[in-house]
């Protein structure tokens, strides 16, 4: 008799027998979310993480799960040979692995770089092998600092190849361009979803985005940082909503020769947010400006007419209610990792 593994399916009338998603980034913040959903959805799930700027703590409710399996690599390296040799079985295959943050994605560019170039290849031809569906999450930075409001998916961006942010912007438009080409030569049927900023639940603390700064700041009673005047503008999904659409999009019956637009489309400055924070937490602390950082995109929001139109999706989530949410995670996060600093 074959030896049951930890990837082996359970009984139960939901669960489809080959329903087997790689989730490259899994253990990140995004990541982790989906791993979650998918199972929930009694489906398989290899992850696939080299925890770089993601953190095994995302994962720790689903250790055990008989359907999920953690993997850690590298997907700029080649994929594991254990991995490869499952592709009869996988039938979806997510590639959510990159650093995301500014601050840390220009930590090391030449790895950023071929993270989203090599690996984004690498995960191509595991998808093309398995005759799985690819899902690219690529990113509202493709439109780098935008001249076109709001940004629609057929605006082709306004991105500096030469500044800091180029190893991430760059990286996903070329990510996007295998894509593409794969899914041109009928290689793999293929998915291409332009993330606007995210935040909710399982961010890390100290990863320098503008939400969990700001939240944290407060919490711990820190200055709050504020780059700029403030004026810049972003548009902020919640977790969930985002994860119901990269879902809808991967499993939607449509061209996937487009790219779609996923965020949500309320718009406002950065000072508009740092209000909602001070107004949520009570904070005392006070607020200090630095500098903008180099090619900072002046405003950012998402057209979603496109993901309305063939998804039938939108964001259903108010900030005040996911930001709360938010607050209530990081304060338990932070709560528990005093003592740990404190010993
Ligand atoms: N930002 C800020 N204070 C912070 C971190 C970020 O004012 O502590 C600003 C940042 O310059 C940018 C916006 O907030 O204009 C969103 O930054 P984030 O890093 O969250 O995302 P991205 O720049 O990738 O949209």
């Amino acid at each position: 008799m074959r030896k049951q593994t930890d990837l082996d399916h359970g009984p139960g009338p939901t669960i489809r027998p080959l329903a087997l998603n790689v989730v490259a980034g899994g253990a990140g913040f995004i990541g982790s979310h989906l791993c979650r959903a998918l199972l929930e959805k009694g489906e398989s799930v290899l992850c696939l993480d080299n925890l770089q700027t993601s953190r095994a703590s995302n994962l720790r409710a689903l250790e055990g799960h008989p359907r999920f399996r953690f993997m850690r690599h590298d997907i700029s390296q080649p994929l594991p040979a254990e991995l490869t040799r499952m592709a009869p079985r996988i039938t979806r295959v997510w590639n959510l692995a990159c650093a995301a943050s500014p601050p840390l994605y220009q930590q090391n560019p030449e790895h950023t770089m071929m993270t989203n170039v090599v690996g984004t290849n690498h995960l191509l031809h595991l998808a093309e092998a398995a005759k799985a569906r690819f899902l690219l999450t690529s990113t509202s930075e493709v439109y780098g600092d935008p001249e076109i409001h709001p940004q629609a998916e057929d605006y082709r961006g306004h991105v500096s190849c030469t500044g800091p942010r180029a190893c991430y912007d760059e990286g996903k438009r070329a990510a996007e361009a295998l894509a593409f080409d794969y899914g041109r030569a009928g290689r793999t049927q293929v998915r291409v979803a332009r993330i606007f900023n995210t935040y909710g639940p399982n961010m890390d603390p100290n990863d320098g985005r503008v939400v969990s700064n700001l939240i944290c700041q407060a919490l711990r009673g820190d200055e709050l940082t504020i780059y700029g005047d403030g004026s810049q503008t972003r548009s902020f999904c919640y977790v969930s909503d985002m994860v119901a659409g990269l879902m809808a999009l991967m499993e939607a019956d449509i061209d996937g020769s487009d790219p779609v637009n996923l965020g949500n489309p309320d718009e406002m400055t950065v000072n508009e947010l740092l209000g909602h924070v001070l107004a949520l937490t009570g904070t005392a602390a006070r607020v200090v400006h630095r500098p903008l950082p180099v090619d900072d995109p002046r405003r950012r929001r998402p057209d979603i007419s496109r993901a309305n139109e063939v998804l039938g999706w939108a964001p259903k989530v108010p900030l005040a209610e996911g930001l709360e949410a938010t607050c209530a995670w990081f304060a338990a996060e932070l709560a528990a990792a005093k003592p740990a600093a404190a010993g």
